[in-house]
């Protein structure tokens, strides 16, 4: 028998969360955002449940080519442009769509030879200050874009620092509306904390939702995913492998991390940091145990977890162990954004995380 671990895609989840993004953002077209293999979830498990989606949009070519390889034949964004020249035969070949957010890019398009004219995204840096022209700029590298036989329509990008936060988007959206006040072309803004909190103020032809999709939510805790009508696209379960009896001053783990002050059962649970699951996460994380919620006890390691199963009494070995996401026995949810706050990090982290050792099956039901 393998380890029960076990990490779970929900399609219908996914589905449904798309849905609710398009809702948020309509009449914009939606990128689904698959960078980073979906967030963690594998592009070729979320693909069919991302379909009704008007594009995909990541960083990597070798995904854009999976991408296509599943047979999509819309269009797919590279969110960061082309790292090199040689890069954009392939953007030729496979008809992807790039950023341009310097002038090597702008000067590699020059000097490329292609029969068919590409798309692109001119970027602004609008406070951010990763990748983009300063808006004084902007007007230059779209005249050059557009002079360009290379290039048949240029399009207009721009990313939120603080849409999840009180600082909000009115500096950055004043900065590109007024840097591209009279330049045409679609105007692509508003990842998933831009959509949910300000859609009605950027007014996008394009929005580029990541986290909404996968369940959860962009600017936890203030919000949580239920307020939002998100659903966990994603389930880190497994079972208990073990069962201890405590008596007050016992202790629990690596360091001792965990003294007992009553006597209680533990319940050891097969995951640990070798799987994806946070080292960082202190006594206190919360877990569903058969799906109750419980607690995290002493100090995470490489293979195992140690829970708090008084408020489990008839749990025992061989019973179901939720890190995050539904419980398929019980349907309790336990949100990944409680997690990854408790471990001093966020959803996109875990996701992203979880560990190759982990098998992963999507949920046929859905
Ligand atoms: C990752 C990314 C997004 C999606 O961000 P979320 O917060 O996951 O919605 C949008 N735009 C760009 C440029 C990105 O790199």
């Amino acid at each position: 028998m393998p380890r029960p671990i076990l990490c779970t895609i929900h399609p219908g989840a996914l589905r449904h969360n798309l849905e609710r993004a398009r809702r948020g953002a309509a009449p914009a077209s939606v990128w689904a955002v698959v960078k980073a293999n979906a967030y963690g979830h594998g592009i070729e498990r979320v693909f069919d449940a991302f379909r009704a989606a008007d594009g995909f949009a990541l960083l990597d070519l070798a995904e854009a080519e999976r991408v296509r390889a599943l047979g999509w034949r819309g269009p797919i964004l590279l969110l960061e442009g082309v790292f090199d020249a040689r890069d954009l035969e392939l953007c030729s070949r496979l008809g992807l769509w790039h950023t341009v957010h310097c002038d090597e890019q702008i000067d590699w398009l020059a000097a490329h030879k292609t029969q068919a004219p590409h798309r692109v995204f001119l970027k602004m840096n609008s406070g951010m200050n990763r990748l983009g022209f300063a808006p004084v700029r902007m007007r230059a590298a779209w005249t050059r874009l557009t002079a360009l036989p290379q290039v048949d329509e240029v399009s207009l990008m721009m990313h939120f620092s603080d849409a999840d936060g009180p600082r909000g988007i009115d500096a950055a959206m004043a900065a590109f509306d007024e840097a591209t006040a009279d330049l045409p072309g679609e105007r692509c803004i508003a990842n998933s904390a831009a959509l949910l909190r300000h859609a009605a103020r950027t007014r996008a032809d394009w929005v580029r939702p990541g986290i909404v999709l996968y369940g959860s939510a962009p600017d936890f805790p203030e919000n949580d995913a239920a307020h939002w009508q998100l659903q966990p696209g994603m389930t880190l379960a497994t079972r208990l492998i073990g069962v201890q009896s405590l008596q007050p001053g016992d202790t629990v783990g690596y360091g001792s991390g965990f003294v007992a002050e009553q006597p209680m059962r533990i319940g050891i649970a097969a995951v640990g940091y070798a799987d994806g699951y946070p080292r960082h996460a202190p006594t206190g994380t919360p877990v569903l145990v058969e799906g109750v919620r419980t607690r995290v006890v002493g100090r995470v390691s490489m293979d195992m977890v140690t829970v708090d199963l008084t408020p489990v009494p008839d749990a025992g070995f061989g019973s179901e162990v939720v890190l995050w996401g539904r419980s398929a026995l019980h349907g309790t949810l336990l949100p990944i954004d409680e997690v990854a706050r408790a471990s001093g990090t966020v959803g996109y982290e875990l996701m992203c995380a979880v560990a190759p050792r982990v098998p992963v099956m999507v949920d046929a039901l859905e």
